[in-house]
């Protein structure tokens, strides 16, 4: 391959995501600059993360439906009911909860959101108010989600002995009201149902705390009403944000403190970005990965570390780890097989050959 400058005509539309990988790669080997003004690599891209990875030998990479629910229809069979199920928010996105991250990895609902991150909501009261204020609106859809066929396929499996633990990243619930086993559920990054004090750890259901809400910020209230009779009610993200126009003001929006000790902050019972996960969370979810036989991933890109170490633990420990997402996950490269299309598509089919024996011998 000969490497030429690019036209300078397509430089303004250049972006690192859209330059060739071997490309990329070779510049790089060779200390070649794509074009003198290109700034790409003279960023301060570490070069591991330019490189290609190596997929498993041997890993199956799955594409059509049938092989699809084959493999993990033979995963679940074959482990003798000591499957770990590990999801993410694309198990949720069915039922209306958008994923942070489409199927490249990047942010899905808008390029420039930023989470709000666990320092900042402990100490800068604005950013309380501006999370509070927002969620107050985003908290509908979460509450009025209902589950869908992934969420039902999964919990069925659950009650019939095929899976033996699953854990969760989605704060939405939604696997609990399907009917998971609640003894053999973990949310790897807590609850939005519920809502906690820092100092005292006095816990509240998230409803009583919306009420609250509401009492204290009647114009917010009398917005939220409308927005739900007009069906125009914002987008909600995964840790319950919603984005609003950045004229909106939220200096007035109130908020209460702990109802118990007086004084302490109430947190979302969620993790947030920059926030540790509970050490006995992440004690259960170590243990039942070590007690299993096969690591099944369902529905997410294994972006958050917290996720990803989990399967990469399981295959330290020479586990079988399966992949069910649409799109690229941190995992592929170590995953036994990885099959690339939705959740419901699949797990709608596992049910049905589980249950009708088609095909399952
Ligand atoms: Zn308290």
């Amino acid at each position: 391959m000969v490497l030429r400058p690019l036209a300078p005509a397509t430089m303004p539309t250049l972006r690192f995501s859209t330059i060739p990988r071997p490309l990329l790669v070779r510049c790089l080997h060779e200390h070649t600059l794509l074009h003198p003004r290109i700034p790409v690599l003279r960023t301060k891209v570490r070069p591991s993360l330019l490189l290609p990875i190596a997929p498993t030998p041997g890993l199956e990479f799955i594409t059509e439906v049938e092989p699809a629910i084959r493999a993990v229809a033979d995963l679940l069979k074959d482990s003798g009911g000591k499957v770990v199920v590990l999801t993410g928010a694309g198990v949720s996105t069915d039922s209306g909860i958008p994923d942070y991250r489409g199927e490249k990895g990047a942010y899905a609902v808008n390029a420039n959101y930023k989470p709000i991150y666990f320092q900042e909501f402990v100490s800068i009261h604005p950013f309380r108010q501006r999370y509070w204020a927002r969620g107050y609106l985003g908290w509908s859809q979460i509450q009025h989600a209902h589950p869908n066929a992934t969420h039902h396929s999964l919990a069925s499996l659950h009650r019939a002995g095929l899976i033996s633990h699953l854990i969760t990243q989605n704060v939405d619930r939604l696997h609990q009201a399907a009917g998971s086993l609640p003894d053999h559920t973990t949310e790897l990054h807590g609850t939005l149902h519920e809502v906690h004090c820092l100092s005292c750890s006095h816990t509240v259901s998230r409803d009583e705390f919306q009420a609250t809400l509401a009492q204290m910020n009647p114009d917010w209230a009398q917005w939220a009403a409308g927005l739900e009779q007009s069906g125009t009610r914002p987008q909600t993200n995964p840790d319950g944000d919603v984005e609003l126009p950045a004229s909106i003001s939220y200096a007035g929006f109130a908020y209460p403190s702990c109802g118990s000790c007086g004084t302490g902050v109430m947190k979302p019972s969620v993790v947030f970005f920059g926030e540790n996960i509970h050490p006995r969370v992440k004690q259960v979810s170590f243990q039942a990965v070590e007690r299993s036989k096969a690591v099944l991933v369902v529905g997410s890109s294994l972006a958050t570390y917290s996720a990803f170490r989990l399967v990469k633990v399981a295959k330290e420990l020479g586990k079988q780890v399966g992949i069910v997402n649409l799109g690229v996950t941190r995992g592929d490269s170590i995953a036994d097989f990885k099959v690339d299309l939705g959740c419901a598509l699949v797990f709608s089919g596992v049910q049905r050959m589980l249950d009708g024996g088609v095909g399952s011998s």
